[in-house]
C-alpha cells in the first residue's frame, strides 16, 4: 500500500490537545507519511509551529508539513501588518501560502476586505514560487478570476472543494489540484460525487479537514486524520477506481504540487 497524505488537517487545533499523540501515532502505523498543516491567522501561527516542532519525529508520527496564512473566516483578526509577518513566518520553512481565499457564507460585509488580502497574499506566493491553499465557499467565480487576472502561476489546492464540475476544471487548467473528503463520502452528495467521478486522477487529493467535515461513518465526534483512510477507500468506490492506484496517484499529486519527497 503506497503511503497516504492528508492534504488539509488543522491537528493544531486545541481539539486534539488530549489525544494528537495517539492519533497522529496511530496515523503512522497505518502508512500516512504526511499531513498537510495550513494556518488561519498571526495568532495561531507561532502555536501551530510550536506543535508542529513537538512531533517532528519521522519513525513515529506523519511529517507534519506547515502552510502559513489569513483565513478570509478570521477578517476580525487579520490587521494590514501581518502580510509583513506572513513573510517572515513562510521563511521558517512552509511549503505553501494558505489557507487563503473568500468566504461569502455569512454575508458579504467583508468582501472587500478578503479580495484585497487574498491578492496580496496570492502575490506573497507568487513572489517566493510557492503553490497556495485555497479556501472558498460561494466565492469559485471570483477566487479564479483572481488568480487568473494576477498571473498566478504556482498552483495550489481547492481545499474542500464546493463548486460546480465546470469550475473544478477550470481551476485545473490553472495548475490547481482538486480537494475531496468526508462531504464526498455522504451519498446524497450528487453533485460532488460527479465532479470526483469526471476529474482524472491527476487532479485529485485527499484531505479531512478536522476537526471539520466528519464524514458518513462517524458523524458524532470532531473529524480526525485517521478517517481519511477509510474516506479514500469510499470516494475510491464511488469513482470505481482501485484504491491503490488512487491513492498512490493522489499522495504524488501533491509531492509534486508541493516539490518534495516524504
Ligand atoms: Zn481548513
Amino acid at each position: 500500500m503506497s503511503a497516504l497524505i492528508d492534504s488539509h488537517c488543522h491537528i493544531d487545533f486545541p481539539q486534539f490537545d488530549a489525544d494528537r499523540e495517539s492519533i497522529l501515532g496511530r496515523c503512522r502505523q497505518k502508512g500516512m507519511s504526511a499531513i498537510l498543516v495550513p494556518g488561519v491567522s498571526r495568532s495561531q501561527w507561532a502555536r501551530m509551529s510550536a506543535t508542529l516542532d513537538q512531533f517532528n519525529d519521522a519513525e513515529r508520527f506523519p511529517r507534519l508539513l506547515p502552510a502559513y496564512g489569513l483565513h478570509p473566516c478570521f477578517m476580525g483578526e487579520h490587521e494590514i501588518d501581518h502580510l509583513t509577518n506572513l513573510e517572515t513566518q513562510l521563511d521558517t520553512g512552509a511549503v505553501a501560502v494558505g489557507e487563503i481565499g473568500l468566504d461569502t457564507f455569512h454575508g458579504e460585509a467583508t468582501y472587500d476586505a478578503q479580495v484585497k488580502l487574498f491578492k496580496a497574499q496570492l502575490a506573497i506566493a507568487a513572489e517566493r514560487s510557492l503553490p497556495v491553499i485555497i479556501h472558498s465557499r460561494k466565492t469559485q467565480d471570483q477566487v479564479i478570476k483572481l488568480i487568473r487576472d494576477q498571473g498566478f502561476k504556482s498552483g495550489g489546492i481547492m481545499h474542500a472543494f464546493s463548486g460546480s464540475l465546470q469550475q473544478a476544471q477550470q481551476a485545473v487548467e490553472q495548475g490547481f489540484l482538486i480537494g475531496f473528503g468526508g462531504a464526498a463520502t455522504y451519498d446524497r452528495a450528487n453533485r460532488l460525487r460527479r465532479i470526483l467521478k469526471a476529474l482524472p486522477r491527476e487532479a485529485i487529493v485527499f484531505e479531512t479537514d478536522a476537526p471539520d467535515i466528519p464524514p458518513c461513518f462517524d458523524r458524532e465526534h470532531p473529524n480526525s486524520p485517521l478517517n481519511l483512510f477509510r474516506i479514500v477507500e469510499i470516494l475510491a468506490e464511488v469513482r470505481e477506481d482501485p484504491v491503490e492506484d488512487l491513492l498512490a496517484c493522489s499522495t504524488k499529486n501533491v509531492l509534486e504540487l508541493l516539490n518534495i519527497a516524504v
